[in-house]
């Protein structure tokens, strides 16, 4: 639990309340700590802005993301930078009692969520919607020529000797079938 992200929402008021939230390399590191597998980096942090209105029982959030990340090109492994700017709305509500975590995947409406209790959770808020900002297949450059599958080479700074390969054909194997 860090204390400037878990939000009391008795301190929120229906004319809002504005948040200017600094996601320092800290920030980040505490993150990767608790979660090894995630792959990416943000070396100069991210800013972060978050606008909260409580709206009876349900709380509006609006935020805005603006920084770089840092991430491998899935295709020749080259780190490169992601410029993020980012806005995002979410409406929280409060998490009815006895709720399955297997219903709140099936939820068609991804931009509701829950909140328990008396405080909202803006950590997870947070890298929510870090996660959402990173692509799904991250590229140096759409035309990003990748790594060479038989030698490793990095075709965009060299072309090697291998042989072009033969491209897979799903028919390749009915060559040898004998009608
Ligand atoms: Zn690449
Ligand atoms: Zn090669």
């Amino acid at each position: 639990m860090h204390p400037a992200t878990h939000l009391s929402v008795a301190r929120l008021r229906e004319e809002g309340l504005d948040l200017d939230l600094a996601l320092g390399e800290e920030w980040f590191s505490r993150w990767q700590e608790e979660d090894p597998a995630l792959e990416f980096a943000a070396p100069g942090g991210l800013a972060a802005h978050l606008h909260l209105e409580r709206h009876g029982h349900d709380i509006l959030v609006r935020g805005h993301l603006a920084g770089t990340l840092r991430l491998s090109c899935s295709r020749c492994l080259t780190p490169f930078s992601l410029p993020v700017d980012a806005h995002f709305d979410l409406l929280l509500t409060p998490r009815p009692p006895h709720f399955e975590e297997e219903e709140e995947l099936s939820r068609a409406d991804l931009d509701r969520d829950f909140y328990s209790g008396e405080v909202v959770d803006l950590e997870s808020i947070l890298r929510e919607q870090v996660l959402l900002t990173l692509p799904l297949k991250p590229l140096c450059a759409d035309d990003c020529k990748g790594l060479c599958p038989r030698c490793g080479a990095d075709l965009n700074r060299e072309t090697c000797r291998c042989p072009a390969e033969e491209p897979a054909s799903p028919l390749a194997d009915l060559k040898n079938i004998k009608l």
